[in-house]
């Protein structure tokens, strides 16, 4: 495979471009250490491509976007956006990005760092060390399930009120296969190990999501040790003893619940980072969006305070998952973890003990030279 990748960068709105200019420093590195070669193109998203464009996502963007191997993306929106029509919200950008890539597995990695496993919500015993992968369907579901809507519900006079709200769960074998199958490779690099969540107990969406995730496995990934747990279960498990995971695969609305608990686990929003991944390429190369958990931070935005490790941890995970540089990848989050034992503190990092919180551009360097 050749050390050369292209890379489309969407630094969007508020914080954004802060956090995405310390991850160009990151890129800068491993060009000039590693011998790996970027081909690296800069547009706009979100607010910013509304300003210049006046819609959140060109079609030449979008085009672009088809054809590298990652897009890294920092975040959209803004109080200056709120009142657009929702056709060219900042949001829209990124939904079209996702949806025209067609990224159906949301990666959403929860590790904690020693360095601020006093920071998570849970006590230090339970979080040291965890290291958990969950991927969640984004592309289907309850979210997008026919028919939906709200109705009056008239001839039922039994019926206080007289409404109804309706909304479909509605999950295809292949939909899931594909998901599955994401699921398994992930594993395949990290440990082994997934557990699939559903209520097969009581919906029949649950019940097919079990047997087709149970058939990828038996019959493409018979190496991967699989279990199955309901989805109200594995919330309880995930808070009692999150550590006995290592990647969760579930459906799209599950993975919302269990993602955002699971980012709890690990301390501040400003360390979360995320993939989104779609079908390969012709280059064998999945479709793949980069970008944090965080949104553009409209509060702290222009002033030299955000944390730039969320950005820079999705840049890891595209040196994982999309450029096949896991000993790259696992360099870049040692340095942070160093940076961190050291001490180095950006304003959202900072205890109750108090200390001096450094610059996202010094965060940055330190990072870099660690
Ligand atoms: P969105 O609607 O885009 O999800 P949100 O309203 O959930 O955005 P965020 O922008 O994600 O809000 O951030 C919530 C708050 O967390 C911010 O106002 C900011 O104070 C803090 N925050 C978020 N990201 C960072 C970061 N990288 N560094 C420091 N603080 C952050
Ligand atoms: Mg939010």
């Amino acid at each position: 495979m050749s050390d050369s990748y292209s890379l489309l960068i969407l630094p969007g709105d508020g914080i954004g471009p802060e956090v995405m200019a310390e991850v160009v420093k990151v890129i800068d590195w491993f060009g000039a250490n590693r011998g790996m070669s970027f081909d690296i193109s800069e547009g706009l998203v979100g607010g910013a491509s509304y300003d210049a464009h006046g819609t959140p996502l060109t079609d030449e963007t979008m085009v672009k976007a088809q054809v590298v191997d990652a897009v890294l993306l920092g975040a959209v929106g803004g109080p200056k956006y709120d009142l657009l029509d929702f056709s060219v919200k900042p949001e829209r950008g990124l939904l079209r990005l996702r949806k025209e890539m067609d990224l159906y597995a949301n990666l959403r990695p929860a590790q904690c760092f020693d360095a601020l496993a006093d920071f998570s919500s849970l006590k230090r015993e339970v979080v040291a060390g965890l290291d958990i992968l969950i991927v969640r369907e984004l592309t289907s579901g309850v979210y997008f399930g026919e028919p939906r809507g709200i109705h009056s519900d008239d001839n039922n006079p039994d019926n206080e009120g007289g409404r109804v709200g309706i909304n479909t769960q509605r999950y295809t074998s292949g939909e899931i296969r594909r998901v599955a199958r994401s699921a398994f490779e992930l594993a395949r690099r990290r440990n082994n190990k997934v557990c699939s969540m559903e209520k097969a107990n009581v919906m029949e969406s649950g019940i097919l999501w079990r047997e087709e995730v149970q058939w990828v496995h038996d019959n493409e990934y018979p190496d991967v040790d699989l279990t199955h747990m309901y989805a109200d279960n594995g919330a309880m498990q995930l808070v009692r003893n999150p550590r006995q995971f290592d990647v969760i695969v579930t459906d799209n609305l599950f993975g919302d619940l269990l993602s955002d608990a699971a980012a709890m686990l690990t301390g501040s929003l400003g360390m979360l980072p995320s993939a989104s991944l779609g079908a390969p390429m012709a280059n064998g190369r999945p479709k793949a969006m980069y970008e944090p958990v965080h949104g553009s931070a409209p509060d702290i935005a222009g002033q030299g305070k955000a944390n730039p490790i969320a950005c820079i941890l999705s840049f890891a995970m595209a040196l994982r998952y999309s450029f096949d540089q896991g000993q790259a990848a696992s360099d870049l989050e040692r340095a942070v973890e160093k940076v961190l034992a050291d001490g180095v503190r950006t304003a959202d990092l900072m205890g109750p003990e108090g200390g001096t919180p450094v610059s996202t551009a010094e965060m940055g360097d330190r990072i870099v030279a660690a």
